[in-house]
């Protein structure tokens, strides 16, 4: 590979021709394909999280996409709202069986129903960024992804004093200047194990529910949407059922904590085995 000096230096250039370049970011066609973009420490402030921040300064991120497989948990997520109707329906069902969820929010939802983003907040659930129009990331340029990021967190703590420490891009897509964001704003990418396809036009309950049952693990990550009526109406049958096989309920901070553990349940974990680290 490159000696630091080269590397130094193309950092360096690589700065230098992003900023003449401006907007302009390759859009890239595969998960995980990272391109060799610039990079951009030297244009951001020096406010990396520590977390963040790998033994010999290198740039790291966490990614879950499940949990802890020795331990009986799930999480549910719900993309996409607060939602005017539907948002309120939701918070009802989790409300009545006291469990804790992980909400993706929108910025253009949050803005417009700041409310139901208080809700959420104040019911125990995890607020996470889905960016401020859900956009696809990779499509855009670093000020562009900036503005999806910041802004959406800047707005969440507005509204109920906390920043939030995960990032769900949309379609799970994102490149090396989302990572370079992510590390200043000390987030975590927070991805899924389970789609529930609930968006899709023909989504019908009671197929979900069996889809999502045949899948699920310990560990699981359910992937829902804050606005799908086949999710509202499925909901409670799929809660209780994996209550009643011993699964709880936990948000996605919460299983990254348990993910990370060393020995659980008398089992060794390797959290490299659970954990993606991508360094720089
Ligand atoms: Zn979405």
């Amino acid at each position: 590979m490159f000696s630091p000096m080269f590397r130094r230096a193309g950092i360096f250039f690589g700065c230098i021709a992003a900023l003449m370049l401006g907007a302009h970011t390759p859009a890239h066609t595969q998960d995980n394909d990272y391109p060799m973009l610039p990079f951009i420490h030297d244009v951001l402030p020096e406010n990396i999280a520590d977390f963040n921040q790998g033994d010999d300064g290198e740039l790291i991120i966490k990614e879950l996409r499940r949990g802890n497989p020795y331990l009986k948990e799930v999480a549910l997520t719900f993309d996409d709202g607060p939602h005017p109707l539907y948002t309120a329906r939701l918070l009802s069902i989790l409300r009545y069986y006291r469990l804790p969820a992980t909400f993706f929010l929108v910025g253009v939802q949050a803005e417009r129903y700041p409310e139901w983003v208080q809700m959420i907040h104040q019911e125990g659930h995890e607020i996470g960024c889905h960016t401020y129009d859900h956009f696809r990331l990779v499509n855009l340029p670093l000020d562009e992804q900036i503005y999806q990021i910041e802004e959406f967190s800047n707005l969440i703590c507005d509204i109920t004093g906390k920043r939030p420490r995960l990032l769900r891009p949309p379609g799970g897509r994102y490149n090396q200047f989302t990572v370079e964001l992510m590390n200043r704003n000390g987030m975590a990418l927070g991805l899924w194990t389970i789609n529930s396809n609930d968006t899709a036009p023909d989504c019908e309950q009671h197929a979900m529910y069996r889809r999502v049952l045949e899948e699920v693990q310990p560990g699981s990550i359910i992937l829902m949407h804050d606005g799908s009526e086949a999710t509202i109406e499925m909901l409670p049958r799929l809660i209780e059922t994996l209550q009643r096989r011993g699964y709880s309920f936990v948000t996605m901070s919460q299983m990254m904590a348990h993910a990370n553990s060393d020995v659980l349940n008398g089992h060794k974990v390797n959290g490299s085995d659970e954990w993606k680290v991508i360094s720089y």
